[in-house]
This record gives C-alpha cells, sequence and structure tokens, in this order.
C-alpha cells in the first residue's frame, strides 16, 4: 500500500525537521533515507523498472566503477538483491527526479538515461550532477533535457548565502562542466572557474592538482590586490573542485 501524499506545505515542514535533527548530529545515513521516504511521498513516484543509479554511480564500498551495472542489481525483475544490507551510499542517494516534482515525467532516469542528483563534497559547495547512462552518452545533448541542464547552469549563478553552484554532466570516464555560455571537459582535474572583473566572460582554469590550483589562486589574488585593491580579488573563486573519475 502506497504511503499518504504530501503537500508541499507539509513536506517543507518535516524536512525543516530533518535538517534541526541534522545540526544535532544524527547520523546522515538515517537523516537521508528519511528524506528519500519524504521525496516519495511528495512526489507519488517509485523506481518501478527502473534501476538506473545502479549502473551509472561510483559505489566505494563496493568497489563498483561508475557506468558498471552492480553485481547485485538486477535491472526489470526486481532492483537490489541485498537491499536490506545495502550500502550506505545507496541508502543515502537522493534521486532528484525521485523525490521533486520540478523535474517532469521526461527525466524518469530509465526514459531519459540520465541521473540527476544534488551532490555536497566534504570540501566543497553543492553541485549539480547529471549522470549520463555510458549506452547513451549524447543523450544529455538531446531536447529536453541539454535545455534544462543550461537552465540549471544558469540558476546556479544567482549567488545563495555566498555559494554558487556549478553544475557538471558526467558519463563513465568523462566530467563536464556546464556554464550557461560555454561547456568545459575538467575530466580528472581540479580547475577554478572566475572572470576578470571587466568581462562578463568566466574563465575556466585547469590543473593536474590542487597544490597547482592553490598556487594560481593565490598568484591571481595577490596581482589583483597590488592592481585595484579597492576591488574584490580578480579571481573569484568558485569552486576548487576535482571530480572523481574512476579509470
Ligand atoms: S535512478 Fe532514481 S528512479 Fe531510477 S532506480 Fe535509481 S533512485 Fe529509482
Ligand atoms: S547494492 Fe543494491 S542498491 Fe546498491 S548499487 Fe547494488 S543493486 Fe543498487
Amino acid at each position: 500500500m502506497s504511503a499518504t501524499r504530501l503537500t508541499e506545505s507539509e513536506f517543507q515542514k518535516l524536512a525543516t525537521a530533518l535538517r534541526v535533527r541534522e545540526q544535532a548530529g544524527e547520523s546522515q545515513a538515517v537523516l537521508s533515507t528519511e528524506f528519500i521516504e519524504l521525496g516519495k511521498r511528495l512526489t507519488g513516484r517509485e523506481c518501478g523498472e527502473c534501476s538506473l543509479c545502479c549502473k551509472v554511480l561510483d559505489i566505494d564500498e563496493l568497489s563498483k566503477p561508475p557506468g558498471k551495472w552492480c553485481q547485485h542489481c538486477r535491472p526489470g525483475t526486481g532492483g537490489c538483491g541485498i537491499y536490506d544490507t545495502r550500502p550506505v551510499t545507496c541508502r543515502s542517494f537522493a534521486c532528484f527526479w525521485l523525490t521533486s516534482p520540478r523535474l517532469s515525467e521526461a527525466w524518469k532516469p530509465s526514459r531519459a538515461r540520465i541521473v540527476v542528483h544534488l551532490k555536497k563534497d566534504e570540501d566543497g559547495p553543492c553541485h549539480w550532477d547529471f549522470i549520463v547512462d555510458p549506452s547513451r552518452p549524447e543523450r544529455w545533448r538531446e531536447q529536453p533535457y541539454y535545455g534544462v541542464i543550461k537552465q540549471v547552469a544558469f540558476n546556479g549563478l544567482n549567488v545563495v548565502d555566498g555559494i554558487y553552484f556549478q553544475t557538471y554532466v558526467k558519463t563513465k570516464r568523462q566530467s563536464i562542466l556546464v556554464r550557461p555560455e560555454k561547456e568545459v571537459d575538467v575530466t580528472g582535474r581540479y580547475h577554478v572557474i572566475g572572470n576578470d572583473g571587466d568581462a562578463w566572460e568566466w574563465k575556466v582554469a585547469t590543473f593536474a592538482t590542487q597544490a597547482a590550483a592553490n598556487r594560481f589562486i593565490d598568484a591571481t589574488n595577490e596581482a589583483s590586490a597590488k592592481l585595484a585593491p579597492e576591488l574584490p580579488p580578480i579571481a573569484q573563486v568558485m569552486a576548487r573542485l576535482r571530480p572523481m573519475v574512476r579509470s
């Protein structure tokens, strides 16, 4: 029997209660699982025949690389074979289509061949991941997907609490930073995003190591401070993220 549906305001109230418990130090894995159940009651959606997250995700606990079906998955015939003991990564994965009405039915992962996820890195801000089925690597360039991805990238430029959201398209071996005006392959690279103050064009610089990225940031900020001490640093550092890509 399906659980009682929630209205948006009921969902927000219950989600706020989860955030309070998070601030009180409660287990993230438990809270994530509860959040996913709340999201499903908001959208009225179920995974059904879809198992795409069990293919596209990187599951550390199982040494499962992205883009390869999990050994425990039974796609189309019942989902996870170890459901009750599945790893924390699986329990806490909040599929955005499943938990948010903001994505239409066209985004059901089994149809879109894209899994959408808002991810929080330990050492960085949240970012959007559009993780594409490697058997359809160019799917994200089709409509309506490409238009929505570009819109999300544009929305990410609005600062919320001093944070810009970045947007990535990820396939088995590739990570692409999507900006409203361009796309940059940042596979396996640290990258720094900034502008030069005068122009609207945003620059993306990539580096092999975090140390090299940090040196670039420090040198650019130092030069900026000398040139125009009254202005904020030239390099407005938005991200020092390194997409994780296993070979
Ligand atoms: S990708 Fe989303 S809808 Fe599909 S099985 Fe995973 S959680 Fe369910
Ligand atoms: S353990 Fe289960 S839920 Fe996790 S990836 Fe494998 S099949 Fe999917």
